[in-house]
């Protein structure tokens, strides 16, 4: 059997550096990111109006973000990926996410999207993991909606107790003073911008983000995650 470059390069490609399911860590074919039992098992979030999975208020405060978006339930097979995605290096989940949000929008969000950016990683834990997932879903996603991409505009301070340790008004007050506007961001003057992150839990990050991003003139912020947390 005679078998073609760019199978044999696959092959080979396999051998060293094989693909692994997110979800439950099998080898999978090139290309293919997830299983088909675990992409059986995703539990996609209902197309329902933004308002039944997102808060519209944070704390007494009436959030930033004009709408919300996520794929999948924090829990089961989603959550294992994500898990993967963030500390075991499975990047092809940014694409895999990227595709399936790009369809999503077009349902959730009726407005332009002008800019797409995404929630900062403070520099030790990027350099200490080597990426910095929401950033790759954003730039996969803003490939994917042929839309600019622009990492620039925020900034993230390092922080001694992380962001998911904390709870209620201790969250959202650390979200605010966590976040700040970079010296070099552009204005984004009567622009609509698609914020993205891994995992929204009560909102507060993306909320802090949102009121930055509006400071620096923006028209509507839309919120995008891979996952929501119950
Ligand atoms: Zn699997």
């Amino acid at each position: 059997m005679e078998i073609s470059r760019p199978q044999l390069s696959d092959l080979v490609l396999n051998i060293f550096f094989p693909e692994h399911c997110p979800g439950c860590g099998s080898v999978v074919d090139r290309g293919s990111c997830m299983c088909g039992e675990c992409e059986k098992e995703l539990e996609y979030l209902e197309d329902l109006p933004w308002q039944t999975f997102f808060p519209d208020n944070i704390s007494g405060r009436p959030v930033s973000f004009d709408c919300g978006s996520a794929l999948f339930y924090y829990r089961g097979t989603a959550g294992a990926a994500v898990k993967s995605f963030k500390f075991k290096r499975c990047l092809s989940f940014a694409d895999y996410c990227a595709e399936r949000m790009a369809l999503k929008l077009e349902n959730d969000i009726s407005d332009r999207i002008d800019l797409v950016t995404s929630v900062p990683m403070n520099m030790i834990n990027r350099r200490h993991r080597g990426y910095d997932q929401a950033e790759l879903f954003a730039s996969k996603l803003a490939e994917r909606l042929g839309i600019e991409y622009d990492p620039s505009l925020l900034g993230h301070r390092f922080r001694y107790i992380a962001q998911h340790r904390r709870s209620g008004e201790s969250r959202t007050k650390a979200a605010d003073s966590t976040y700040f506007i970079r010296k070099d961001a552009k204005r984004l003057d009567g622009r609509n911008i698609l914020i993205c992150d891994d995992i929204f839990t009560t909102g507060s990050t993306v909320d802090a983000c949102a009121r930055l991003l509006k400071q620096l003139g923006a028209a509507k912020v839309f919120a995008a995650a891979i996952c929501l947390r119950e």
